[in-house]
């Protein structure tokens, strides 16, 4: 126990910060994206996950999806921000490439002045702001996708 315990102490910074909240999104190599649910009955896509289908209260699959999508609609933030956000920060719905779903998110913070509807955005995983405990942590965020020319 005493070793485990001087472990944590030597290696604060090599810790990876915790996501903003459980089941929210996930951010791997080789699977990444939002933590989400299917309704294998109707068919229907939700995101944050749920328990069971509010259409037609079947029952639901654990999927992750959203890794690409277009803006719909977005704003700048420029009041004071909670949890330690940047200031201004931006949240907008994106429309997802690979399923029909729009989800409200944080968008990139360092973007606000290239943000446009219709863009194409990536999901990243971007250390920013804390948590509601006050606690640094990790947000699934939308970035604006670079085209390779
Ligand atoms: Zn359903």
């Amino acid at each position: 126990m005493t070793t485990i315990s001087i472990q944590r102490n030597e290696q604060p910074h090599h810790q990876p910060l915790p996501p903003v909240a459980p089941d929210l999104f996930q951010a791997l190599p080789d699977q990444s994206g939002l933590v989400g649910a299917y309704c294998c009955q109707c068919e229907r896509h939700f995101f944050p996950l749920i328990n069971q289908c509010s259409s037609c209260y079947g029952p639901l699959e654990r999927r992750l999806f959203g890794e690409r999508g277009n803006i719909y609609s977005w704003t700048v933030v420029r009041t004071k921000a909670p949890f330690a956000l940047p200031e201004p920060y931006a949240v907008g719905y994106i429309d997802l490439a690979d399923l029909p779903l729009r989800v409200f998110c944080l968008l990139d913070p360092e973007a606000t002045a290239d943000l446009t509807v219709g863009a194409a955005v990536s999901l990243k995983a971007m250390s920013l702001g804390v948590n509601a405990s006050g606690a640094p942590c990790v947000r699934p965020v939308y970035c604006l996708t670079r085209e390779a020319a």
